[in-house]
């Protein structure tokens, strides 16, 4: 009885093996296109946001123009209608420098903050390589075109994942699945790597 139930398992072991065998394509990866990430498993990236950059000056230099490359927020204004205690945003950073460093505005007295407000993006986390596939020439089981793997209809463009799902929609005929394909995975040759 007890060998039986070997030859059992033995069976079902060998009806599977063939179907993975059976793959018709299997699309290698780029080895030379293998990189370790630096940042691999986080699920956080810092990015930089908006930009703001606000001034305050004694008097407003001539390059500023209100309402074109400034926008002035509060000022004072004397009996003679001369503006002083100007504050406002700068549109972008083109002037500091020049606002900062010519002598010709130091009478102005202007001081610029710039404020760069960091984004947080949450993420799966970064995998421990990114690597391209080499593109193989495949066939469509329902139309018969021949095209190459890099082809495939897909939802994203992203072709370095390696959680790239095993997508093979035929770009003639639109079939979702159109052949028989099988990406390799970075774990059958991580042991080859040197990175
Ligand atoms: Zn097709």
């Amino acid at each position: 009885m007890h060998n039986y139930t070997r030859i059992l398992i033995i069976n079902c072991y060998i009806c599977i093996e063939p179907t993975i065998k059976d793959m018709k394509y299997l699309i290698l990866i780029d080895k030379k296109s293998i990189k370790r990430n630096p940042n691999a498993g986080s699920q956080v990236t810092k990015m930089f946001g908006a930009r703001e950059i606000d001034f305050e000056c004694d008097k407003l230099p001539d390059i500023l123009i209100d309402e074109k490359n400034c926008f002035i927020s509060t000022y004072k204004v004397s009996n003679k209608g001369v503006k002083s205690d100007i504050t406002g945003y700068l549109d972008n950073d083109d002037l500091i420098e020049e606002l900062l460093t010519n002598k010709k505005y130091k009478d102005c007295n202007i001081t610029i903050n710039v404020h760069n407000n960091i984004e947080t993006i949450n993420h799966f986390p970064i995998p421990k390589y990114s690597f391209k596939y080499t593109p193989l020439k495949v066939k469509c089981n329902e139309c018969g075109h021949e095209f190459m793997s890099n082809e495939f209809l897909s939802m994203s463009n992203d072709d370095d994942d390696e959680y790239r799902s095993t997508v093979t929609g035929c770009p003639k005929c639109n079939e979702y699945d159109c052949c028989d394909v099988r990406y390799q995975n970075i774990k059958e040759i991580e042991h080859e790597l040197k990175l």
